[in-house]
């Protein structure tokens, strides 16, 4: 579950780390008046689900209330990366000096935690990521004792902050390491961390991504959740139980077991086309979950054609088809279905689903190509 900028500041507040002081507004008049109460400048900074806000226009200092509130005209309603704005936080702005980059994120490869920290933060961090990976320090804190102030310092000296800064930024490095751990975080990052002229150290933006998992345990996190648009699929798929994750494709993807699942994706790539989701119901899904997946997969706008692909061992093809059929019965999809039943009970599947307006092939590679032509020939809506 991902936090807005404002609310992963607030916990980082909550943990001592510094902050501008902010308001949300979601009107443009509303921005006016946080402007003029916070004092100017100040930032005006869209809230979405996603980065890159800066470099698509949602990151604005306006020097005037009035220029507040015509940027947060601009920024509210705003696309950015497939996100619309609803909300845009008021920040008053900070007076930069420099700009780090402080993150905590797990290390797969090493099974623990990771700090990053460098001093080239900022918006092209990732850039430098991959064209200068030793401006970025690393550490890997013992995880039963966290990130020890030596170690903490010694990050600052391998990326090089400047020494009146050191003990400021190993002491918001420590703390981010304690509110990633306490809140169950995925990832949790500061980009940038100013450095003002005054030589103050200042968290500038927020992300903190907190594991679904461990939502029961965070319920002041997971007051947060926040299912915004084109968000709505993957939120009905995780309450039915689904491994479900949205792909930017046009060919919708049902199958059974995660491993038939991504070898879809791969024959669906493999055939030239893109699939739109990863959609597994699991073992032994009866008729009611497997209609409930097409309809999941039939409700995002992106899809030009679905494909199933079940290969039966404890799910069954009558089960299936019924569920295939009973979405049928209700109305026909304004796009085509492509449909691979093998396995258990598979020739009575098939058998039910005669006569359905849908397209039946023998294998998976067949039915992929079949749908990506589907997909890519003219829409029937
Ligand atoms: P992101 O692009 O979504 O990561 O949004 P950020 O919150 O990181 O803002 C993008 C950029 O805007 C930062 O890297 C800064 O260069 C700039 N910026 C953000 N807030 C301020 C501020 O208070 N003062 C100044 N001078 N620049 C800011
Ligand atoms: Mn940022």
């Amino acid at each position: 579950m991902k936090l807005h900028e404002f609310q992963a500041k607030q916990v980082l507040a909550g943990a001592g780390i510094a902050i501008p002081e902010g308001r949300v507004a979601t009107t443009p008049a509303e921005a006016e008046g946080a402007a003029t109460a916070l004092g100017l400048p100040v930032v005006v900074k869209a809230q979405v689900h996603v980065g890159g806000r800066g470099k698509a226009g949602g990151v604005k200092l306006a020097k005037t209330a009035a220029e507040a509130r015509r940027y947060a005209d601009d920024i509210l309603g705003m696309d950015i990366n497939g996100f619309t704005v609803g909300k845009v936080y008021v920040e008053r702005a900070a007076k930069v000096a420099q700009e780090l980059y402080l993150g905590v994120t797990i290390d797969r490869d090493r099974r623990r935690p990771v700090v990053m920290l460098s001093t080239v933060g900022g918006m092209d961090i990732e850039e430098a990521a991959v064209t200068d990976p030793e401006k970025i320090a690393r550490g890997w804190p013992d995880p039963l004792l966290g990130l020890q102030g030596f170690a903490a310092r010694a990050l600052c000296f391998a990326a090089n902050v400047p020494a009146a800064q050191r003990e400021a930024v190993a002491t918001v490095a420590q703390r981010l390491y304690r509110v990633f751990v306490a809140s169950d975080a995925m990832t949790i990052e500061i980009n940038p961390l100013f450095i003002q002229e005054d030589g103050s150290v200042v968290a500038g933006d927020a992300k903190l991504e907190v594991d679904d998992n461990a939502l029961f345990r965070q319920p002041d996190l997971a007051k947060c959740k926040e299912i915004g648009p084109g968000e709505e699929q993957e939120e009905a798929a995780k309450a039915l139980g689904f491994s479900y994750v949205q792909l930017d494709g046009d060919v919708g993807i049902i199958g059974n077991g995660a491993g038939l699942v991504m070898s879809t994706l791969d024959a669906v790539q493999n055939a030239g086309g893109t699939a739109a989701n990863f959609l597994d119901v699991g073992g032994g899904a009866k008729e009611a979950v497997v209609k409930a997946a097409l309809e999941i997969v039939l409700a995002n706008p992106r899809v030009k054609c679905v494909l199933i692909n079940i290969f039966g061992g404890i799910t069954r093809g009558d089960e299936v088809a019924k569920g295939i059929l009973a979405v049928l019965a209700k109305s026909t999809p304004s796009v085509p279905l492509v449909i691979r039943l093998a396995g258990t009970e598979a020739v009575a599947g098939r058998k039910l689903l005669e006569g359905a307006p849908l397209v039946s092939r023998a294998t998976m590679d067949d039915a992929a190509a079949e749908a990506v032509r589907l997909a890519s020939g003219p829409s029937r809506a």
